[in-house]
This record gives C-alpha cells, sequence and structure tokens, in this order.
C-alpha cells in the first residue's frame, strides 16, 4: 500500500501521541488523531530529556523551540538527603554533545507539548480531532474500526495506543495489564525562582538521596521556574485514576523529618504542592505486548515506568521514532510493519523500565545499603551517574 494511502489513527494527544503524529508527518504519513480531552492541556510539572531523546526532537526540526523554552543545565550532582553533602556528579553540557551527539535538557511538560502540537500543525498532516473518546475497537484482517464516545465509526488500516498508563486500546488487547500502585507517591511543584530565596535557586539538576524518600529539582522555562519533585512512601489515594490531587504540605515535611536544611528549606518555600501516586505494570515479556495485528500500543499505554531514571516520554520519544520508521518502509505490509516495531523496542523498554526499578530501591535505601550507596556514590561518581547505553540512543 503506497504510503498516501495507509491510514493512520493515532488515540491520544499527550507528548507520545504527538511525537507519533510528528515522526509520521516527517516521512510523508498523514496521520488522523484522537484526543479525548476538549482542548490540549498538560499539567505543570517538568520532564527531563537525555541526550537520546533530544537528539530525535532535533531531527524533526524543533532545535530552536528548544533553545526557547528549555534548559540545558552543565551539570547533575546527587546529594545526601540527611547530611546535604554532594556524594557524586555527572557533567551534562559540552561533554553530553561531545559523548552522545546532542544536549541534556529539561523542559516544562507544558512547553515540551506547545512545542509538538505547534510543530504538528505546521507540518499540516494530522487530522487533529479534540473530544473524540475512544470507546470501542474491533479489527479484521484488513482493517481497524473505531467507534468514539459520540458513536462516530472510522476506520484506519493502523492504530496507535498513546492513549497513557490507564490506556482503553490496551484493554482491547490484552486482558493481563492492570496497572498496580507502587507504594510510592510523587509531590510535584513548580515555583518561579525569583519567588525563592537566593539561596535556594538553582540552575542544575540536582537529586537528593535519603531513606525512603528522594527528591529532584532542576529548572525549567529558560530558567525562570524551578521543578521540584518529591517521592515518598506511603498509602494510596482513593482514586487512582486521577492522578493529579491537592497535596497536603504537612504531609510532605513530616516525611522530610531529620533531612538536610537546604532540602527542609527549599520544601518550606513552595506552598503549593500537587500529588501523584506512581502506578505501573510488569515489565514488557516480549514483542506480543506491544502489537496485536493492526494495533500497537507505545508509550505508557505500553510500558508505564517508574520516574526514577526520567525516561517515560523519552521512551515514548523513541517510540514514535520506531513506528514513522516502520510505517513509511514500503515492502513491510501494515501487521508486519507492526510486528517489527515491537521487536525493535521492546528489549530497551523492558530494560529502562527495570533499571528505573532498581534505581528507586537504591534513591530510597536505608541502614547499611544506604551507607553502601553513599560510598559507592562519592568513589565512583560519574561512572555510576552515566549510563552509555541508554544516552547513545536505541
Ligand atoms: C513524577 C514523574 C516524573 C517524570 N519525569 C520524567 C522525566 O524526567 N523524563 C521523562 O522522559 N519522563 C518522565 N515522566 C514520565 C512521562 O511523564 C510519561 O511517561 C509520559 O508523559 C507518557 O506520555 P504518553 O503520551 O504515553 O501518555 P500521557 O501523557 O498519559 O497521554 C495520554 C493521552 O491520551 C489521552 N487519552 C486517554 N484515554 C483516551 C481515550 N479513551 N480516547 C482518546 N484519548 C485518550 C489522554 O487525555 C492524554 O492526552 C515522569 C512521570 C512522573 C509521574
Amino acid at each position: 500500500m503506497a504510503n498516501m494511502q495507509k491510514k493512520i489513527l493515532v488515540v491520544g494527544g499527550g507528548i507520545g501521541g504527538l511525537t507519533t503524529a510528528l515522526a509520521c508527518g516527517a516521512r510523508g504519513l498523514p496521520v488522523q488523531l484522537i484526543e479525548k480531552k476538549p482542548v490540549f492541556s498538560e499539567v505543570g510539572a517538568g520532564i527531563q530529556l537525555s541526550p537520546n531523546v533530544v537528539r530525535l526532537l532535533e531531527g524533526w526540526g524543533l532545535s530552536s523551540g528548544l533553545d526557547a523554552v528549555a534548559c540545558f543545565p552543565s551539570l547533575l550532582q546527587v546529594r545526601s538527603a540527611q547530611s546535604g553533602a554532594v556524594l557524586g556528579q555527572l557533567a551534562l553540557g559540552a561533554r553530553a554533545v561531545q559523548r552522545y551527539g546532542a544536549r541534556y535538557a529539561t523542559i516544562a511538560r507544558a512547553d515540551l507539548h506547545a512545542l509538538l502540537l505547534g510543530a504538528v500543525q505546521s507540518q499540516g498532516s494530522t487530522q487533529l480531532l479534540l473530544d473524540n473518546a475512544l470507546q470501542f475497537i474491533s479489527q479484521d484482517a484488513n482493517a481497524v474500526q473505531v467507534t468514539t464516545a459520540d458513536g462516530h465509526q472510522r476506520r484506519a488500516h493502523v492504530v496507535i495506543g498513546a492513549d497513557g498508563l490507564w490506556s482503553h486500546v490496551r484493554d482491547f488487547v490484552r486482558t493481563d495489564a492492570q496497572p498496580r500502585f507502587s507504594g510510592h507517591l510523587a509531590y510535584r511543584a513548580m515555583v518561579p525562582q525569583a519567588a525563592l530565596p537566593q539561596g535556594l535557586r538553582s540552575d542544575v539538576i540536582t537529586a537528593w538521596l535519603g531513606p525512603r524518600f528522594h527528591a529532584v529539582h532542576y529548572p525549567v522555562h529558560g530558567g525562570e521556574w524551578l521543578n521540584v519533585v518529591v517521592i515518598v512512601q506511603g498509602a494510596a489515594p482513593e482514586d487512582m485514576h486521577q492522578w493529579d490531587h491537592d497535596a497536603n504540605a504537612d504531609d510532605l515535611r513530616a516525611h522530610l523529618d531529620g533531612a538536610a536544611s537546604a532540602l527542609q528549606d527549599l520544601v518550606a518555600a513552595i506552598k503549593a504542592w500537587r500529588l501523584w501516586p506512581l502506578n505501573g505494570l510488569p515489565h514488557v515479556r516480549s514483542a506480543k505486548e506491544l502489537a496485536f495485528g493492526r494495533i500497537a500500543l507505545m508509550g505508557d499505554a505500553a510500558h508505564p515506568m517508574l520516574p526514577y531514571l526520567a525516561q517515560g516520554a523519552g521512551m515514548a520519544i523513541e517510540d514514535a521514532a520506531a513506528l514513522a520508521d516502520v510505517l513509511s518502509t514500503p515492502v513491510l505490509g501494515d501487521v508486519a510493519a507492526l510486528e517489527r516495531y515491537a521487536q525493535t523496542r521492546w528489549r530497551r523498554n523492558a530494560r529502562v523500565q527495570a533499571r528505573a526499578q532498581r534505581n528507586g530501591e537504591i534513591f530510597h535505601a536505608t541502614g547499611v545499603q544506604r551507607w553502601g550507596r553513599d560510598a559507592a556514590m562519592q568513589l565512583l561518581g560519574q561512572r555510576l551517574l552515566d549510563v552509555p547505553w541508554l544516552y547513545g540512543g536505541g
């Protein structure tokens, strides 16, 4: 089937879905994208984009867009959340470019989403359909039929499920994948740096490792804002589908009892926190979990991961590039193309999921393990923090 006749329908207009549309558009493939929300929106929080991801975004022409809104910190530093001591450092900045051929960026989710949306709109090859919630999907040998909540039916040759952690597309292709609460809660805040005392402002990425909690902060929105996330262990809120809850700052401060004063001061200086329960699925075990005939899953719909390697959006963006590659390969039929996508992506996604989980255990270590972690970090610093197999690309 010639590319111009291939009908690709993407479900979900988050970072994964928009990037799929952008990557397909860059290969001359038109896309229909349905998004359940009536307007495109992203909550106020930050995202780190490592060189493997920035390289792809720059390849789609987003370099100057990133320059305008992202930050490119020179350093990642790891500090003990108890003593405040610097345990290890990884130089980013020019070193990332020299070693991995692309920059290491931090960006507000809303800025990245707006950048992707603007790029998709100026490409002009994607039909964006808001207020269109997927309700039902079926497929036969020739096509997929998609029904939205308003009863409208659409046919496509290929459907990409980019509808996030609670994916409804996934409900039709896998019955063995219900997200479970991880036991971890993320308190998130974005604060204007100008509103913070001088000593609490920062232009680098800092990770604080404690017993049973950790915190990460970095600049976003051209450096004007500081994104702060503190991850603690605790009980799940009642409504697990709603990931953005009002958070009680007193509860957060109680988790940080005994923490270094610089971290306590930062947390005390921020009044408004949002609380996100972190949920996950078992790690991907085979290509069969990503492709089902003419339907494929990508991003959080396929492989949600704990944020401790800062790669959830990154892996969605890599998935998008792989999908555009296979869908634009002329000799591949639709089903074979999605199978190849799944074969290409599943191992790397599984490896990142596993590494992220392991990082969580290390970041929250207690007792003798915490002592060993801090000692190893002080001895090996950069070697432990650098991840060449990841930052070098898939
Ligand atoms: C605390 C925290 C920190 C993080 N930090 C980082 C980081 O530093 N770096 C990084 O790379 N990642 C990070 N992540 C992960 C990242 O945010 C996610 O992996 C990424 O946003 C997933 O994108 P997605 O497009 O797959 O899903 P989503 O962003 O969930 O988008 C899904 C879209 O589908 C739509 N949708 C849902 N159901 C339907 C339906 N039935 N019909 C139509 N549309 C539908 C939704 O409205 C939404 O727009 C972090 C996550 C958390 C929680």
